[in-house]
Protein backbone atom coordinates (compact mmCIF):
# COMPACT_ATOMS: atom_id res chain seq x y z
CA UNK A 1 0.00 0.00 0.00
CA UNK A 2 1.01 3.55 -1.01
CA UNK A 3 1.90 5.64 2.24
CA UNK A 4 0.05 8.94 3.02
CA UNK A 5 2.33 11.27 4.26
CA UNK A 6 -0.80 13.09 6.19
CA UNK A 7 -0.44 9.72 8.95
CA UNK A 8 2.68 11.18 10.33
CA UNK A 9 3.59 13.60 12.89
CA UNK A 10 7.03 14.87 12.32
CA UNK A 11 9.17 12.54 14.20
CA UNK A 12 7.60 9.53 12.39
CA UNK A 13 8.15 11.72 9.17
CA UNK A 14 11.81 12.10 10.27
CA UNK A 15 11.69 8.36 10.81
CA UNK A 16 10.34 7.44 7.30
CA UNK A 17 13.02 9.74 5.50
CA UNK A 18 15.86 8.22 7.25
CA UNK A 19 15.07 4.77 5.45
CA UNK A 20 14.85 6.86 2.35
CA UNK A 21 18.24 8.15 3.04
CA UNK A 22 17.01 11.57 3.81
CA UNK A 23 17.90 14.03 6.67
CA UNK A 24 15.65 15.51 8.96
CA UNK A 25 15.18 19.01 7.70
CA UNK A 26 13.64 17.69 4.41
CA UNK A 27 11.21 15.64 6.27
CA UNK A 28 10.49 19.10 8.05
CA UNK A 29 10.38 21.00 4.63
CA UNK A 30 7.86 18.43 3.31
CA UNK A 31 6.03 18.66 6.56
CA UNK A 32 5.73 22.41 5.97
CA UNK A 33 4.35 22.59 2.50
CA UNK A 34 1.69 19.89 3.05
CA UNK A 35 0.43 21.34 6.30
CA UNK A 36 1.33 25.21 5.87
CA UNK A 37 0.79 25.68 2.89
CA UNK A 38 -1.66 23.10 2.20
CA UNK A 39 -0.44 21.51 -0.41
CA UNK A 40 -1.07 17.76 -2.02
CA UNK A 41 1.26 17.21 -4.96
CA UNK A 42 5.27 17.07 -4.59
CA UNK A 43 5.71 18.92 -7.88
CA UNK A 44 4.79 22.66 -6.11
CA UNK A 45 7.33 21.87 -2.87
CA UNK A 46 9.57 24.36 -4.77
CA UNK A 47 12.63 24.47 -2.56
CA UNK A 48 12.67 20.35 -2.53
CA UNK A 49 15.41 18.92 -5.15
CA UNK A 50 13.69 17.38 -8.01
CA UNK A 51 15.10 14.43 -7.64
CA UNK A 52 13.98 13.84 -4.11
CA UNK A 53 10.33 15.11 -5.57
CA UNK A 54 10.87 12.38 -7.69
CA UNK A 55 11.42 9.71 -5.03
CA UNK A 56 8.37 11.10 -2.83
CA UNK A 57 5.86 10.63 -6.01
CA UNK A 58 7.09 7.59 -6.22
CA UNK A 59 6.86 6.08 -2.85
CA UNK A 60 4.08 7.91 -1.31
CA UNK A 61 1.10 10.46 -1.92
CA UNK A 62 -0.74 13.12 0.42
CA UNK A 63 -4.14 12.00 0.32
CA UNK A 64 -6.27 14.57 2.00
CA UNK A 65 -10.78 13.91 2.86
CA UNK A 66 -12.98 13.29 0.18
CA UNK A 67 -15.75 16.16 0.80
CA UNK A 68 -19.48 14.80 0.01
CA UNK A 69 -21.45 17.66 1.17
CA UNK A 70 -20.47 21.45 2.18
CA UNK A 71 -22.60 23.14 3.91
CA UNK A 72 -22.97 26.99 5.39
CA UNK A 73 -25.26 27.83 7.69
CA UNK A 74 -26.76 31.63 8.13
CA UNK A 75 -24.46 32.49 11.19
CA UNK A 76 -21.85 31.50 9.37
CA UNK A 77 -21.14 27.55 10.94
CA UNK A 78 -19.74 25.59 8.31
CA UNK A 79 -20.04 21.48 8.10
CA UNK A 80 -18.47 19.21 6.03
CA UNK A 81 -19.67 15.95 5.38
CA UNK A 82 -16.33 13.62 4.45
CA UNK A 83 -16.42 10.21 2.63
CA UNK A 84 -14.07 8.01 4.11
CA UNK A 85 -14.63 4.83 3.10
CA UNK A 86 -16.93 1.91 2.21
CA UNK A 87 -20.14 3.81 2.96
CA UNK A 88 -19.32 5.90 5.30
CA UNK A 89 -18.60 9.24 5.86
CA UNK A 90 -17.78 11.75 9.37
CA UNK A 91 -18.20 15.26 9.69
CA UNK A 92 -16.40 19.03 10.47
CA UNK A 93 -17.54 21.82 12.04
CA UNK A 94 -15.58 25.02 11.54
CA UNK A 95 -17.50 27.23 14.05
CA UNK A 96 -16.59 31.46 13.64
CA UNK A 97 -16.78 33.50 16.55
CA UNK A 98 -15.93 37.47 16.62
CA UNK A 99 -12.12 36.34 18.07
CA UNK A 100 -11.60 32.99 17.28
CA UNK A 101 -12.48 29.90 14.88
CA UNK A 102 -13.28 26.89 16.36
CA UNK A 103 -12.55 23.45 14.39
CA UNK A 104 -14.75 20.65 15.60
CA UNK A 105 -12.95 17.48 14.40
CA UNK A 106 -14.10 13.98 14.74
CA UNK A 107 -11.95 10.99 16.09
CA UNK A 108 -13.81 7.72 14.96
CA UNK A 109 -16.33 6.53 12.80
CA UNK A 110 -19.29 6.55 14.82
CA UNK A 111 -19.03 5.70 18.61
CA UNK A 112 -19.06 2.55 20.77
CA UNK A 113 -19.57 4.07 24.07
CA UNK A 114 -23.53 4.64 24.09
CA UNK A 115 -23.94 7.50 25.88
CA UNK A 116 -27.96 7.78 26.03
CA UNK A 117 -28.50 11.25 24.84
CA UNK A 118 -25.95 11.25 21.75
CA UNK A 119 -27.39 10.59 18.39
CA UNK A 120 -23.48 9.70 17.47
CA UNK A 121 -23.95 6.86 19.80
CA UNK A 122 -27.12 5.21 18.56
CA UNK A 123 -25.52 4.99 15.53
CA UNK A 124 -22.93 2.34 16.44
CA UNK A 125 -19.55 1.93 15.69
CA UNK A 126 -17.43 1.27 12.85
CA UNK A 127 -13.84 2.05 12.85
CA UNK A 128 -11.15 4.40 14.34
CA UNK A 129 -10.15 7.62 12.00
CA UNK A 130 -6.05 7.57 11.00
CA UNK A 131 -3.66 9.93 12.03
CA UNK A 132 -4.38 11.11 8.00
CA UNK A 133 -7.98 11.29 8.61
CA UNK A 134 -7.63 13.25 11.93
CA UNK A 135 -5.50 15.76 10.90
CA UNK A 136 -7.27 15.81 7.14
CA UNK A 137 -9.43 17.74 8.53
CA UNK A 138 -8.00 20.91 10.09
CA UNK A 139 -5.51 20.30 6.52
CA UNK A 140 -9.33 20.13 4.46
CA UNK A 141 -10.60 22.97 6.38
CA UNK A 142 -7.98 25.63 6.41
CA UNK A 143 -8.02 25.07 2.80
CA UNK A 144 -11.69 25.52 2.07
CA UNK A 145 -11.13 28.86 4.03
CA UNK A 146 -9.03 29.96 2.32
CA UNK A 147 -6.80 29.60 4.99
CA UNK A 148 -3.43 28.33 3.46
CA UNK A 149 -0.53 30.37 3.43
CA UNK A 150 -0.06 31.66 -0.41
CA UNK A 151 2.74 30.09 -1.87
CA UNK A 152 6.08 31.61 -1.69
CA UNK A 153 4.88 34.38 0.38
CA UNK A 154 5.78 33.20 3.73
CA UNK A 155 3.70 34.09 6.81
CA UNK A 156 1.41 35.72 4.45
CA UNK A 157 -1.93 33.25 5.42
CA UNK A 158 -4.16 34.72 8.48
CA UNK A 159 -4.84 32.18 10.97
CA UNK A 160 -8.66 31.21 10.15
CA UNK A 161 -8.92 28.53 12.82
CA UNK A 162 -7.51 29.22 15.55
CA UNK A 163 -8.99 26.45 17.87
CA UNK A 164 -9.88 22.99 17.68
CA UNK A 165 -11.48 20.85 19.67
CA UNK A 166 -11.50 16.83 19.68
CA UNK A 167 -16.14 17.18 20.39
CA UNK A 168 -17.11 15.53 17.29
CA UNK A 169 -18.04 12.01 15.99
CA UNK A 170 -16.19 9.48 18.58
CA UNK A 171 -14.30 9.44 21.90
CA UNK A 172 -10.85 10.96 21.58
CA UNK A 173 -9.17 8.76 23.62
CA UNK A 174 -10.35 5.70 22.59
CA UNK A 175 -7.97 6.14 19.26
CA UNK A 176 -5.10 7.03 21.39
CA UNK A 177 -2.43 6.71 19.33
CA UNK A 178 -4.08 8.20 16.00
CA UNK A 179 -5.25 11.15 17.96
CA UNK A 180 -2.12 12.11 19.98
CA UNK A 181 -0.25 11.95 16.74
CA UNK A 182 -2.85 14.29 14.80
CA UNK A 183 -2.71 16.38 18.10
CA UNK A 184 1.12 16.71 17.95
CA UNK A 185 0.91 18.39 14.53
CA UNK A 186 -1.89 20.29 15.52
CA UNK A 187 0.93 22.26 17.54
CA UNK A 188 3.78 21.25 15.67
CA UNK A 189 5.44 25.18 14.38
CA UNK A 190 6.00 23.39 10.79
CA UNK A 191 2.34 22.33 10.23
CA UNK A 192 0.01 24.38 12.69
CA UNK A 193 1.72 25.60 15.69
CA UNK A 194 -1.25 26.06 17.57
CA UNK A 195 -0.85 26.47 20.82
CA UNK A 196 -1.73 23.67 23.60
CA UNK A 197 -4.05 25.90 25.37
CA UNK A 198 -6.58 26.05 21.76
CA UNK A 199 -6.25 22.59 21.60
CA UNK A 200 -8.94 20.86 23.50
CA UNK A 201 -9.71 17.10 24.10
CA UNK A 202 -13.23 16.13 25.18
CA UNK A 203 -13.77 12.87 26.77
CA UNK A 204 -16.35 10.56 28.70
CA UNK A 205 -13.74 9.47 31.00
CA UNK A 206 -11.24 7.50 29.78
CA UNK A 207 -9.02 7.33 33.14
CA UNK A 208 -5.85 5.18 31.95
CA UNK A 209 -5.69 7.44 29.01
CA UNK A 210 -6.09 10.60 30.66
CA UNK A 211 -3.22 10.07 32.35
CA UNK A 212 -1.38 8.83 29.29
CA UNK A 213 -2.07 12.12 28.12
CA UNK A 214 -0.87 14.24 30.85
CA UNK A 215 2.42 12.24 30.11
CA UNK A 216 2.46 12.04 26.46
CA UNK A 217 0.72 15.45 24.88
CA UNK A 218 -1.23 17.64 27.64
CA UNK A 219 -3.39 19.79 25.95
CA UNK A 220 -6.87 21.21 27.17
CA UNK A 221 -8.84 18.86 29.10
CA UNK A 222 -12.85 18.69 28.94
CA UNK A 223 -14.62 15.58 30.70
CA UNK A 224 -17.88 15.33 30.00
CA UNK A 225 -19.68 14.85 33.37
CA UNK A 226 -23.14 14.96 32.91
CA UNK A 227 -23.84 13.30 36.39
CA UNK A 228 -23.47 14.22 40.06
CA UNK A 229 -23.54 10.57 40.96
CA UNK A 230 -22.55 7.20 39.87
CA UNK A 231 -26.18 5.58 40.16
CA UNK A 232 -27.76 8.06 37.52
CA UNK A 233 -24.08 8.66 35.91
CA UNK A 234 -24.20 4.71 35.35
CA UNK A 235 -27.55 5.15 33.01
CA UNK A 236 -26.38 7.98 31.18
CA UNK A 237 -22.60 7.57 30.28
CA UNK A 238 -22.46 3.55 30.53
CA UNK A 239 -18.90 3.81 30.67
CA UNK A 240 -19.09 5.03 34.15
CA UNK A 241 -19.77 1.91 35.02
CA UNK A 242 -15.91 1.03 34.34
CA UNK A 243 -14.11 4.34 35.42
CA UNK A 244 -16.85 5.88 38.00
CA UNK A 245 -16.69 9.04 39.52
CA UNK A 246 -14.06 9.00 42.04
CA UNK A 247 -11.27 7.74 39.83
CA UNK A 248 -12.77 10.17 37.06
CA UNK A 249 -12.36 12.99 39.32
CA UNK A 250 -8.78 11.45 40.69
CA UNK A 251 -7.68 11.50 37.19
CA UNK A 252 -8.59 15.05 36.92
CA UNK A 253 -6.60 16.30 39.82
CA UNK A 254 -3.68 14.16 38.36
CA UNK A 255 -4.18 15.98 34.90
CA UNK A 256 -3.96 19.51 36.31
CA UNK A 257 -0.68 18.88 37.73
CA UNK A 258 0.62 18.97 33.95
CA UNK A 259 -1.69 20.86 32.05
CA UNK A 260 -1.36 23.83 29.96
CA UNK A 261 -4.57 24.97 31.55
CA UNK A 262 -4.88 25.33 35.02
CA UNK A 263 -8.61 24.23 35.36
CA UNK A 264 -10.86 21.24 34.03
CA UNK A 265 -13.76 21.91 31.65
CA UNK A 266 -16.71 20.02 32.72
CA UNK A 267 -19.25 19.69 30.23
CA UNK A 268 -22.81 18.93 31.36
CA UNK A 269 -25.62 18.28 29.04
CA UNK A 270 -28.75 19.84 30.72
CA UNK A 271 -31.70 16.69 30.07
CA UNK A 272 -35.22 18.12 31.67
CA UNK A 273 -36.00 16.51 34.46
CA UNK A 274 -33.41 14.07 34.51
CA UNK A 275 -30.20 15.92 35.79
CA UNK A 276 -30.96 19.41 35.70
CA UNK A 277 -33.16 19.51 39.45
CA UNK A 278 -31.58 21.69 41.47
CA UNK A 279 -30.57 19.09 43.72
CA UNK A 280 -28.22 17.87 40.70
CA UNK A 281 -26.79 21.08 40.85
CA UNK A 282 -25.57 21.07 44.80
CA UNK A 283 -24.37 17.66 44.45
CA UNK A 284 -22.23 18.49 41.42
CA UNK A 285 -20.70 21.27 43.61
CA UNK A 286 -19.76 19.03 46.44
CA UNK A 287 -18.41 16.57 43.68
CA UNK A 288 -16.18 19.17 41.82
CA UNK A 289 -15.30 20.72 45.43
CA UNK A 290 -11.08 20.35 45.37
CA UNK A 291 -10.98 20.81 41.69
CA UNK A 292 -10.30 24.07 39.77
CA UNK A 293 -12.90 23.58 36.96
CA UNK A 294 -15.08 25.81 34.48
CA UNK A 295 -18.54 24.06 33.19
CA UNK A 296 -19.82 24.58 30.04
CA UNK A 297 -23.97 23.76 30.13
CA UNK A 298 -25.20 22.07 27.05
CA UNK A 299 -28.97 22.03 26.78
CA UNK A 300 -29.87 18.97 25.17
CA UNK A 301 -29.60 18.98 21.82
CA UNK A 302 -33.07 16.76 20.55
CA UNK A 303 -33.17 14.19 17.53
CA UNK A 304 -35.99 11.75 16.35
CA UNK A 305 -36.30 9.24 18.84
CA UNK A 306 -33.69 10.07 22.13
CA UNK A 307 -36.53 9.83 24.61
CA UNK A 308 -35.03 12.73 25.86
CA UNK A 309 -36.49 16.88 26.45
CA UNK A 310 -34.35 20.27 26.40
CA UNK A 311 -34.80 21.52 29.29
CA UNK A 312 -36.31 25.31 29.79
CA UNK A 313 -34.18 28.42 29.22
CA UNK A 314 -35.61 29.16 32.95
CA UNK A 315 -34.14 25.49 34.06
CA UNK A 316 -30.64 26.25 32.18
CA UNK A 317 -30.50 29.57 34.20
CA UNK A 318 -31.02 28.40 37.28
CA UNK A 319 -28.92 25.78 37.27
CA UNK A 320 -26.06 27.99 36.06
CA UNK A 321 -26.67 30.36 38.94
CA UNK A 322 -26.23 27.74 41.46
CA UNK A 323 -22.78 27.05 39.95
CA UNK A 324 -21.68 30.86 39.58
CA UNK A 325 -22.84 31.48 43.42
CA UNK A 326 -19.98 28.96 44.57
CA UNK A 327 -17.24 30.92 42.45
CA UNK A 328 -17.52 28.33 39.19
CA UNK A 329 -17.63 30.28 35.95
CA UNK A 330 -20.30 28.82 33.91
CA UNK A 331 -21.28 28.75 30.48
CA UNK A 332 -24.48 28.04 28.42
CA UNK A 333 -23.04 26.55 25.36
CA UNK A 334 -24.67 28.13 22.21
CA UNK A 335 -26.31 25.95 19.25
CA UNK A 336 -24.90 26.90 16.30
CA UNK A 337 -25.54 25.91 12.90
CA UNK A 338 -29.05 24.96 13.72
CA UNK A 339 -30.85 24.22 10.15
CA UNK A 340 -27.41 22.22 9.09
CA UNK A 341 -27.92 20.03 12.21
CA UNK A 342 -24.43 21.34 13.37
CA UNK A 343 -24.74 21.31 17.22
CA UNK A 344 -23.23 18.92 19.44
CA UNK A 345 -25.14 15.21 19.80
CA UNK A 346 -26.28 16.29 16.27
CA UNK A 347 -23.44 14.76 13.97
CA UNK A 348 -24.47 11.87 12.46
CA UNK A 349 -22.47 11.36 9.44
CA UNK A 350 -23.06 7.98 7.85
CA UNK A 351 -21.76 4.75 9.86
CA UNK A 352 -22.14 1.33 8.83
CA UNK A 353 -22.36 -0.12 12.14
CA UNK A 354 -20.50 -3.36 13.19
CA UNK A 355 -20.88 -3.34 16.50
CA UNK A 356 -24.19 -5.91 16.19
CA UNK A 357 -26.18 -3.97 18.47
CA UNK A 358 -29.53 -5.41 19.43
CA UNK A 359 -31.62 -1.64 19.34
CA UNK A 360 -32.76 -0.09 16.12
CA UNK A 361 -30.72 1.85 14.61
CA UNK A 362 -31.45 5.30 14.30
CA UNK A 363 -31.76 6.56 10.93
CA UNK A 364 -29.19 8.75 10.05
CA UNK A 365 -30.44 12.47 8.44
CA UNK A 366 -26.76 13.06 6.72
CA UNK A 367 -26.88 10.00 4.43
CA UNK A 368 -26.28 11.00 1.28
N1 LIG B 1 -16.75 11.44 23.21
C1 LIG B 1 -16.32 12.74 23.64
C2 LIG B 1 -16.50 13.84 22.62
C3 LIG B 1 -17.76 13.88 21.81
S1 LIG B 1 -19.16 14.84 22.06
C4 LIG B 1 -17.03 13.11 24.91
O1 LIG B 1 -17.89 12.35 25.36
O2 LIG B 1 -16.68 14.11 25.51
C5 LIG B 1 -18.97 16.42 22.63
C6 LIG B 1 -20.02 16.77 23.71
O3 LIG B 1 -21.37 16.78 23.21
C7 LIG B 1 -20.00 15.77 24.86
O4 LIG B 1 -19.99 16.44 26.08
C8 LIG B 1 -21.30 15.04 24.65
O5 LIG B 1 -21.74 14.42 25.82
C9 LIG B 1 -22.20 16.14 24.18
N2 LIG B 1 -23.44 15.67 23.56
C10 LIG B 1 -23.69 14.49 22.97
N3 LIG B 1 -24.95 14.41 22.55
C11 LIG B 1 -25.55 15.58 22.86
C12 LIG B 1 -26.85 16.12 22.65
N4 LIG B 1 -27.80 15.44 22.00
N5 LIG B 1 -27.10 17.36 23.11
C13 LIG B 1 -26.14 18.07 23.71
N6 LIG B 1 -24.88 17.62 23.92
C14 LIG B 1 -24.59 16.38 23.51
Amino acid sequence: MTVNLLDFDAASLEAWFAQLGEKPFRARQVLRWMHRFGVDDFGQMTDVAKSLRAKLAEAAVIHGPVPVRDSIAADGTRKWLLDVGRGNAVETVFIPEANRGTLCVSTQVGCALECAFCSTGRQGFNRNLSTAEIIGQLWHANRMLGAVKQLGVGDAGERVISNVVLMGMGEPLANYDNVVAALRLMLDDNAYGLSRRRVTVSTAGMVPAIDRLREDCPVALAVSLHAPTDALRDELVPLNRKYPLKELMAACRRYLQNAPRDFITFEYVLLAGVNDRVEDARAILRLVRDIPCKFNLIPFNPFPGSGFRKPSAEQVRRFQEILMAADIVTTVRKTRGDEIDAACGQLAGKVMDRSKRTIVKFPSEAVV
